[in-house]
């Protein structure tokens, strides 16, 4: 099938390049002059494992190519695939901006029938909105249907996600569009669920409010267990052994950032404000979220002597999560600004994502490696799980700081082993160990 996919971020990039490896022939479209150049070059914009090799064998074998050109590409398309950015506004909205951009630029292409398929995620409406600037704005009097197709798709295993989704979720205006989007996944031979558009608009945002909660909801259950002594990793093992429950997103830590659920839970929290229902507990969520390294900054504060002013601090991992590059909303900005808004000074690793840092934080200094990092700091933050840091040599850590103070914001470390070690250590929803050496 001929396929048209715009946007070349982590979504739309990763979605033209298993749709090629799966034998159609696709155009990525970017707006982005120096995205499409460096994609042309076969330089990858964004770090996902797997992707250049995918991206290489497909250029090779002419199924992907990359393109400016809106027009042209989705003139031969039989399919577009919208995976353009939807950033939040300060309301809490999604920027529906690009979205509507792109509607137009379809309108005008628009040459014989399409299906036009929204993958970006996109508030309940928007499959209405895009019909009516495509039929509003085309030049002849073709034919098109409109679709939603959410992407689940994690950064950091986002092609493994692609290509094994849990579900496919295709939102069709009849079974004859839905099954031409069916026909495309098929050989992924994965569980899809057909519905209506609005549904599906909202699966989406329904699913990811509810990763949220869970994160939340163990962060809060960690803040009780700090206070009676409790283990919130024991806790939440216990919990998640539950078939009902499950362990997936239960974990207590800095609480969540990135690119998706910060964004999307203020989204449907302002789509039930905005269609008369007070959404309490998605609020609640969301304050959850943010007093989380509020409140790990100000336990922090304490144990270095009250103030980070002349402080060194070094920085542990700088990416959203994991295995990707992404620092949109990612906790270590909030950290990070917090500890140069105070006075302190910030050494800062990770093994990723420095170069988008430096965009964000030029006057940081930046180290090679993590022991790099931890020398002759007054504390150690670990900000991102990297895999990494949990076979580091501590001893090696201990021994170049200048105060042995380690505050783990992911729980990676053992608290008797730090404490044996000569840490004083401190996490999250765990009894904080003091040096017995
Ligand atoms: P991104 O910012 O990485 O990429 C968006 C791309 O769209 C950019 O390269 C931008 O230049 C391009 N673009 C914007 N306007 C354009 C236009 N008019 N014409 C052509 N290109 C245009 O975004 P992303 O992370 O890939 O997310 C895309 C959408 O998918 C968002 O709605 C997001 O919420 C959703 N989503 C993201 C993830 C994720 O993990 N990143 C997962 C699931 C869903």
């Amino acid at each position: 099938m001929n396929i048209c996919v715009v946007g070349t971020g982590y979504v739309g990039l990763v979605t033209g390049c298993v749709f090629s490896d799966l034998g159609n022939d696709v155009v990525c479209v970017d707006k982005n002059p120096e995205k499409i150049a460096m994609l042309e070059r076969g330089e990858m914009p964004i770090y996902e494992p797997g992707l250049e090799e995918m991206v290489k064998r497909n250029v090779e074998d002419r199924r992907l190519t990359f393109t400016q050109d809106l027009q042209s590409a989705v003139a031969h398309a039989e399919v577009v695939f919208i995976c353009v950015g939807t950033p939040p506004l300060p309301s809490g909205d999604p920027d529906m901006t690009y979205i509507q951009e792109v509607a137009k630029g379809i309108a005008a292409a628009l040459n014989r029938y399409k299906v036009i398929v929204t993958k970006s995620t996109v508030p309940v409406g928007t499959g209405n909105m895009v019909r009516e600037i495509i039929e509003t704005n085309r030049r002849r009097n073709v034919d098109f249907d409109v679709v939603s197709n959410p992407e689940f798709l994690r950064e950091g295993s986002a092609i493994k996600d692609t290509l094994e989704p849990d579900r496919i979720v295709i939102g069709a205006p009849n079974q004859v569009v839905a099954m031409k989007i069916l026909e495309l996944y098929a050989p992924l031979e994965r569980p899809m669920i057909i519905t209506d558009v609005a549904s599906a608009e909202m699966i989406k945002y329904a699913s990811n409010a509810f990763l949220a909660t869970k994160i939340s909801f163990s962060n809060s259950i960690a803040c009780i267990c700090e206070a009676v002594g409790a283990d919130v990793i024991q806790v939440i093992k216990g919990m998640g052994l539950d078939n009902r429950i499950g362990s997936a997103f239960l974990n207590a830590g800095l609480g969540y950032g990135g690119s998706c659920f910060p964004k999307d839970s203020s989204a449907l929290a302002r789509t039930a404000e905005k269609n008369g229902y007070d959404f309490k507990l998605l609020q609640a969520v969301m304050d959850v979220n943010k007093e989380q390294a509020v409140r790990f900054m100000d336990r922090l504060r304490v144990e270095i002597g009250g103030s980070f002013k002349g402080k060194t601090i070094g920085i542990l991992g700088l990416a959203f999560k994991p295995n990707t590059d992404d620092m949109r909303d990612a906790k270590s900005v909030e950290i990070i600004g917090k500890l140069l808004a105070e006075g302190a000074d910030v050494k800062a690793y990770d093994p990723i994502a420095i170069e988008n840092t430096r965009q964000i934080f030029p006057q940081i200094c930046f180290t090679r490696n993590a022991y790099e990092a931890a020398e002759e700091t007054d504390a150690v933050i670990v900000v991102t799980e990297w895999n990494e840091f949990k076979l580091l040599n501590m001893e090696r850590v201990k021994s170049s700081m200048k105060t042995p103070l380690l505050f783990d914001g992911r729980n990676i470390y053992d608290p008797l082993k730090m404490s044996r070690l000569g840490f004083n250590y401190h996490c999250v929803g765990r009894p904080s160990t003091v040096a017995t050496r």
